[in-house]
C-alpha cells in the first residue's frame, strides 16, 4: 500500500502563469524523511532537448541550487549530484513546453509594444506642454502688439504737428515688425498644434493595438491545467518552465516529493501543489516545509 502510494504520480501543475500541483494521492499521510546528510539522495541529469536552450553544465548548478533550498535552513545534506546515479531528472520537450516558450515569448512581444506605447505617450505629454507654452507666448505678443496699435492711435490724435511725423512713421513701422513676427509665431503654433492633432492619433492607434495583442494574447494563452513536473519513484520529470527561477522552484518542489514530502495547505510554502505565491527568485522554505521535514522553530 506504502509503494503504492509513492508511485503514485506527485505532479507540478501549470496554470497560465501561475502553475498548479496536483493532488497527492491521498493515503500518503507518512511525511518521514528518506533521506539525509549520512543517506543522501544521488541524482543525475540525463539528457535533454537543445531546444530547452539550456547547457548540460547550466542545468547541473541550477538542480545543486534547488537541492539548496532544502539544506540552506536545515543544515543537512539531502541531495549529491553524481553522474553515475540511478536516480535521474528529466526535462521533456513537448507540447507543454513549447506552449510555455510561445507564452514567455509573446509576453515579451506585449511588453516592447508597451513600451512604444508609453514613450509615444510620453511625446505625447511633452507637445502638450510645448503647445500651452506657445499659446501663452502668443498672447503675450499678441496683446503688446495691440497696446502698440493703442499706442499709436493716441500718438496720432495728440499730435498731428508735422515735427512728429518721424515719430509717429518709426511707430509705425516697428509695429509692423511686430506684425510680420507675431504672423510667425501664429504659422508656428498652428504647426505645433498639428503635430500634436498627429501624436494624438498615434498614440490613439497605438493604445488600440496594444489592447487588442492582450486580448488576443489572453485568448491564445487561456489558462488550462498541465502537468509541470512529476515524480515516480526514480526519476523526476519537468514538462514545463516559463524561466529559470521557475524551474528551479519546480525541480526543488519535485525533489521535496523524492524526500518523501507530501502537499501543504500553505501558499507560501514549496510544497503547496501550486506555484503563485512563492518567491520564485529567492525562495526560503516556509515553517510548514520546515515541519515536513520534522523541524520545527
Ligand atoms: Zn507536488
Amino acid at each position: 500500500m506504502r509503494l503504492c502510494s509513492l508511485l503514485l504520480a506527485t505532479c507540478f501543475f501549470v496554470l497560465a502563469q501561475a502553475s498548479a500541483f496536483a493532488q497527492i494521492s491521498s493515503n500518503s499521510t507518512q511525511s518521514q524523511v528518506r533521506y539525509n546528510t549520512e543517506h543522501p539522495l544521488h541524482y543525475r541529469i540525463a539528457n535533454f532537448d537543445p531546444r530547452l536552450k539550456i547547457s548540460q553544465q547550466q542545468m547541473i548548478d541550477l538542480s545543486k541550487q534547488a537541492a539548496a533550498i532544502w539544506e540552506k535552513d536545515t543544515g543537512q545534506h539531502y541531495f549529491v549530484y553524481d553522474p553515475e546515479a540511478e536516480f535521474s531528472i528529466h526535462l521533456v520537450f513537448d507540447q507543454r513546453q513549447i506552449r510555455s516558450m510561445k507564452r514567455a515569448e509573446s509576453l515579451n512581444q506585449l511588453e516592447h509594444e508597451q513600451q512604444i506605447w508609453l514613450n509615444e505617450n510620453q511625446q505625447l505629454q511633452q507637445l502638450k506642454q510645448n503647445v500651452a507654452q506657445s499659446k501663452m507666448q502668443l498672447e503675450l505678443q499678441k496683446t503688446e502688439y495691440q497696446t502698440g496699435v493703442e499706442n499709436l492711435q493716441q500718438h496720432k490724435q495728440r499730435s498731428s504737428i508735422k515735427t512728429l511725423f518721424t515719430s509717429i512713421q518709426k511707430q509705425q513701422q516697428d509695429l509692423e515688425q511686430q506684425s510680420v513676427q507675431l504672423q510667425t509665431r501664429i504659422a508656428k503654433h498652428q504647426q505645433l498644434v498639428q503635430q500634436l492633432d498627429l501624436q494624438t492619433e498615434k498614440s490613439k492607434q497605438l493604445y488600440q493595438q496594444l489592447t487588442q495583442s492582450i486580448a488576443e494574447f489572453n485568448q491564445t494563452f487561456k489558462p488550462q491545467t498541465l502537468h509541470k513536473g512529476q515524480f515516480d519513484g526514480d526519476k523526476i520529470f519537468i514538462y514545463e518552465f516559463s524561466s529559470i527561477d521557475d524551474l528551479r522552484l519546480t525541480l526543488a518542489h519535485e525533489f521535496g516529493h523524492a524526500l518523501g514530502l507530501k502537499h501543504t495547505q500553505d501558499p507560501k510554502s514549496l510544497m503547496y501543489p501550486r506555484i503563485k505565491a512563492q518567491d520564485a527568485k529567492d525562495f526560503k522554505l516556509t515553517n510548514t516545509d520546515l515541519e515536513l521535514l520534522g523541524f520545527s522553530r
